[in-house]
């Protein structure tokens, strides 16, 4: 189970989080044109230093640690994560995620309750944008995966479409660490009741143009635009990674999540190994981590989680 390549991908998926989510942090917000060169370059609405990741995997980093404390993801251990990094201050949160965890509720029972009782739109992106981790810890069992994905989805966005969208990706990310491939989007959708509804608007991604889900913000066209992003770059090895980072952004709109949750599935698929050594070294952000402490992190996630 633990050879070298699913421990370099399984790395990946948090570095290749953090590395779409600080390339896309300058970006926010904006539609940079073809002629602008996109790095890791900081700035944006927030200030972010260069390399320093945002609330995406810093909020993806608290379900991490909950993780690395297996077997199994303690889903109070997550909700308490959650409002430990709120009690830290970010210069960002998500509209949604502030009002669930101003309440500072002290359980994940009670944080899904306040998630609950939130009224009009419940379908923002910021559920899917830290999903990825939970893969790491179900790397022996699809079920339980697609399951946790659901239930920490739930603790923040009590919406339908973003559980459905969690647990696409996270079986996704799960798929992509064990086999290096990004079938597991087509194959876990296939096999649900919505099969229709997803299949078709992942048709739309693969044919279609940022213009056709602009809405990024939204947890539908954000899976539209990273999906769009993977399956467009034009790259058959490791440098489709960073190529399809840069079509995110390029995409305009919420450009840290798109990436951050584009970058999850690529780092999956490509290793950390693939993750540019520019951005690696760069790479820095809430609790006080490193790119170096990411790859260590997602180790001791799998080695804790693993039964061989
Ligand atoms: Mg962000």
């Amino acid at each position: 189970m633990l050879d070298d390549g699913r421990l370099d991908r399984a790395a990946g998926v948090l570095l290749g989080t953090a590395a779409g989510d600080a390339l896309g942090a300058g970006y926010e917000f904006t539609r940079p044109g073809p002629e602008q060169e996109i790095d890791m370059i900081g700035g944006g609405a927030f200030d972010w230093a260069p390399g320093e990741w945002t609330d995406d995997t810093a909020m993806a980093l608290a379900i991490a640690q909950a993780a690395a404390d297996g077997p199994g993801l303690e889903i109070d251990a997550v909700a308490a994560g959650f409002v430990r990094w709120y009690d830290s201050d970010p210069k960002d949160i998500g509209v949604q995620t502030n009002r669930v965890l101003a309440a500072r509720p002290a359980s994940a029972r009670a944080m899904h309750q306040q998630a609950m009782s939130l009224d009009g739109l419940t379908g923002g992106n910021g559920s899917l944008m830290r999903t990825a981790p939970i893969a790491l810890c179900y790397l022996d069992d699809a079920a339980e995966c697609v399951r946790m994905a659901g239930a920490v989805g739930l603790l923040t966005h009590h919406d339908q479409q973003a559980v459905e969208a969690c647990k696409i990706w996270t079986y996704a990310v799960r798929h992509a660490v064990l086999t290096a491939t990004f079938d597991g989007v087509r194959e876990y959708v296939a096999a649900t009741d919505s099969a229709d509804y997803w299949n078709r608007l992942l048709d739309q991604a693969e044919n279609g143009a940022p213009a056709h889900f602009p809405n990024n913000g939204w947890v539908v066209h954000a899976l539209q635009t990273a999906w769009w992003a993977i399956t467009t770059a034009d790259a058959s090895g490791p440098e489709h990674l960073p190529l399809a980072l840069e079509l995110c952004v390029r995409a305009g709109g919420d450009t840290d999540t798109t990436a951050a949750i584009a970058g999850g599935l690529l780092g999956a698929r490509w290793g950390a190994s693939a993750v540019p050594a520019h951005w690696r070294t760069m790479l820095h952000g809430y609790p006080g981590l490193t790119g170096e402490d990411l790859v260590a992190l997602a180790t001791r996630i799998v080695k804790a989680n693993s039964a061989a």
